[in-house]
């Protein structure tokens, strides 16, 4: 049985893509490549598509033996949420409704969720369990939270059942070296602080000085790519030995601040990076940071790439030797 990944051409989507093929996996992409990069897809069966099409869903669905989904394809962008709601209610929202109908449509009824910290907000514990309040800053986290509320009214009524994985920052690239992360336009803070390191930016913006931590700017808690990959695979075991939907945090369990990173980052390239304090970002809460016990415990699930410093390395391996990213956008 094959294993269908939506927006397998993305950043996170193509590591998955390439965890499951190192296993013999059979799997069936579906990307509509807006932000996906064909190049990044090492193996499978792409069909470029939109998932708010049930036509084209249905085909893929009977085209091949599914049993079960791993959701990534969203757009993921806090700042572009903030500005354009609807854009993420309508792919996130109603892509993710769609996708689950034409699951029930063909009897599937196993997905794994490309989830996200966004949906706690500002936390009221550190670091943050999957108990704990789920309050949305930002409307990309409101558009993940109402997709994994779908899939638990989705299993009430047709017995789907879910893994979601809530991500804490994802960064990092493929130890082959032949896929990495590459946004266009980039927003977030490490692949932009590497191009700042490559003499591609002129400096690095600092988005806020003023939050309530040690050194003022944000804290994060920044798991390698590929560790998130793995969680999948697990999750997808889990799910076809019969395991009961779950909801598991994805992360290192220790925060950086936006500045520790930049500093890590001057050392890991040994180049200059100027750095220049800008004002906050909208929607964005001051920490972030992950238990991951439940995980560790349920899935057996254990980060092999902890270290920020190898986070960093991996990323700036994947920038020197790509400076234009897949140079297809
Ligand atoms: N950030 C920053 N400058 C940038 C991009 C991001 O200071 O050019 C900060 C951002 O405000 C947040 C942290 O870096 O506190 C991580 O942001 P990113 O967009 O990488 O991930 P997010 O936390 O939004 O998922």
């Amino acid at each position: 049985m094959a294993v269908l990944v939506t927006g397998g051409a993305g950043y996170i989507g193509s590591h998955a893509v390439a965890a499951l093929l190192e296993r013999g996996e059979e799997i069936i992409i579906v990307d509509n490549l807006q932000q996906g990069h064909q190049k990044a897809i090492l193996g499978g069966k792409l069909y470029v598509g939109d998932l708010r099409d049930g036509d084209f869903l249905d085909t893929v669905f009977q085209e091949n033996s599914i049993d079960a989904v791993i959701h990534f394809a969203a757009n993921s962008l806090v700042g572009e949420s903030m500005k354009n709601p609807g854009k993420y209610y309508h792919n996130n929202v109603y892509g993710t409704l769609s996708l689950l109908e034409a699951m029930n449509r063909h009897q599937v009824r196993k997905i794994v969720f490309s989830s996200t910290a966004a949906t706690y907000g500002e936390p009221e514990n550190v670091p943050i369990d999957e108990n704990d309040r789920t309050l949305p800053t930002n409307a990309y986290g409101e558009t993940k939270l109402a997709m994994e509320k779908m899939m638990k009214w989705f299993d009430v009524a047709h017995g789907l059942k879910y893994v979601s994985l809530r991500y804490f920052n994802a960064a990092g690239a493929h130890a082959s070296g032949q896929i990495g992360e590459d946004h266009s336009p980039e927003t977030h803070l490490i692949p932009l602080v590497l191009q700042a390191a490559l003499g591609q930016r002129p400096h690095i913006s600092v988005f806020g000085e003023d939050y309530p931590t040690e050194d003022g700017t944000c804290i994060r808690d920044y798991i390698h790519v590929s560790d998130l990959a793995d969680a999948h695979v697990l999750a997808v075991d889990r799910l076809r030995q019969g395991g009961d939907s779950a909801v598991y945090n994805l992360g290192n369990g220790t925060g950086f601040s936006v500045k520790q990173v930049i500093d890590i980052a001057r050392q890991v390239t040994g180049r200059e990076i100027t750095a220049v304090i800008e004002a906050r970002r909208a929607g964005d809460p001051a920490v972030l940071v992950a238990s991951s016990d439940r995980a560790r415990q349920e899935l057996g699930w254990k980060p092999s790439r902890a270290k920020l410093e190898d986070i960093i390395g991996s990323a700036w391996a994947w920038h020197q030797n790509n400076p234009g990213g897949y140079d297809d956008k």
